[in-house]
């Protein structure tokens, strides 16, 4: 017990004490005692409400803080008041820090809630996205910010996912976004400037695509006389060799100048219909018959696990089938095995090509989809390979949100699996799985 309590205790007691004698004096002492009782009593209650008073309004003139045990309650209030009055300033403060270093980043940060609420956001996320730090409070930034892409973002859950988007308020800006979960449920919404590496990425595939279609033209001209030349039974002695070389070497510039508009065109095209249902087992199956009149190469097999169907573009999908088969086809010997599966699932759909073959050193994995990009440069070119066939496999199975997963072990083959996710994936109808 501190002195304070220990003081207002006996001053308590004594006042009692003084109240029973007073009471003795007139031959009531308990009559005294109840008197002295009531009025200590009346008049702690006068301090508490005058207390409360003072608490509700600010102001402690009425309230006698010097008396007993008043006086301890008093300062101690005080002081704990004064505490929190100053960290209420230190915070004011780092918050005018924090607010006045975010709106000095260069990209937009929104603070969302568990419901994609905006909390608040810098400077920077209202001359890129247009949003109001006061005026959007409160309102679902999806609400705002219209685009099914972000919609997607807020509801994957994914901290490494990130998508592009026209910004709403620059014409031809471009935005990366990206959402990071923190605290209980609150999110950071990222906004990143890319509208110069848009441009530049732009310029360089019109490049690609312009340089590619000029040189078509010449191309096909001298593909043209070359082929006349080699028909030409007048064609002097020893150059039959060099004009068929230079048939095959026109023919292959050829091969590598329609890869390069077919990437240009992928590139730039967004993501692909979902108007027709594609029969995977039917092009697996012939896109082995077309192989099968091949000699030497490997068997190849069909497994078909699924009778679904792909929404999509059975251009494409052949596509994807005939440059995988065709790879594997000349990295497997003619004793190995080729397998083409189709499987589905609750987690989508699976389209994979596996061959007992020559295998991928690890290291080169990461690099299979780069365009230009052979393991073996020489061998590449001599067996009609462009190096181009796995980026656009890659580039169409983005326009399906599908991924390449590669999987391979030098000397004991490789497996090329496209995984499609299940809004991709159209269930055959009751009559087919009978
Ligand atoms: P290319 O036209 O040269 O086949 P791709 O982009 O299709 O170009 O493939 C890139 C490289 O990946 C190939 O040159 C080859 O070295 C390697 N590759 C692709 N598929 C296989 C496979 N099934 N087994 C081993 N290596 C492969």
């Amino acid at each position: 017990m501190s002195d304070a309590a220990r003081k207002f205790l006996v001053g308590v007691l004594l006042f009692l004490a003084a109240g029973a004698a007073i009471g003795w004096l007139y031959d009531h002492p308990v009559l005294g005692l109840l008197a002295a009782a009531l009025v200590a009593l009346l008049w702690q209650v006068r301090q508490l409400l005058s207390f409360d008073r003072g608490l509700r309004t600010g102001n402690f003139d009425d309230f006698r803080q010097g008396e007993g045990i008043w006086e301890q309650i008093f300062s101690r209030f005080q002081y704990e008041n004064t505490k929190a009055a100053r960290r209420k300033q230190s915070y004011r403060q780092l918050l005018r820090e924090v607010r006045k270093s975010t709106n000095a980043m260069p990209d937009g940060a929104v603070i969302l809630n568990a419901e994609n609420e905006i909390i608040t956001c810098n400077r920077a996320a209202k001359h890129l996205a247009g949003l109001k730090r006061k005026k959007d409070r409160g309102q679902r930034v999806d609400n705002i910010l219209r685009d099914p892409e972000l919609t997607r973002l807020l509801h994957a859950d994914d901290q490494k996912l990130t998508i592009e988007m026209a910004s709403p308020v620059v014409d031809g800006g471009w935005l990366n976004c990206r959402v990071v979960a923190y605290g209980a449920d609150q999110k950071l919404l990222l906004l990143r400037d890319i509208t110069e590496r848009m441009r530049l990425s732009k310029m360089r595939r019109d490049f690609v695509a312009n340089a590619s279609h000029e040189l078509r033209s010449p191309l096909t001209v001298i593909a043209g006389y070359l082929d006349s030349l080699s028909e030409n039974d007048d064609i002097p002695p020893g150059w039959e060799k060099p004009v068929e070389q230079m048939q095959n070497q026109a023919y292959r510039m050829r091969q590598i100048l329609g890869e390069l508009l077919e990437l240009s065109r992928l590139e730039s095209s967004g993501k692909a219909s979902m108007d027709e249902p594609v029969d995977v087992g039917y092009l697996l199956n012939e896109s082995r018959s077309a192989f099968e009149g091949h000699a030497d190469i490997a068997r190849i097999l069909v497994d078909l696990g699924s009778t679904a169907q792909l929404s999509g573009t059975a251009a494409e999908i052949e596509t994807i089938i005939v440059n995988l088969l065709s790879n594997a086809v000349r990295s497997t010997p003619t004793d190995g095995e080729i397998t083409l599966t189709w499987r589905s699932g609750s987690d989508g759909a699976d389209l994979i090509v596996s061959d007992t073959g020559e295998g991928i050193d690890a290291e080169n994995i990461p690099r299979l989809t780069e365009r230009f990009f052979r393991i073996d440069k020489g061998r590449g070119r001599e067996d009609g390979g462009t190096g181009l066939g796995l980026a656009i496999v890659k580039h169409v199975l983005a326009r399906y949100d599908a991924e390449l997963i590669i999987t391979s072990e030098p000397g004991a083959g490789s497996e090329f699996r496209c995984h499609f996710p299940p809004d991709r994936v159209v269930l055959a109808p009751p009559a087919a799985l009978s």
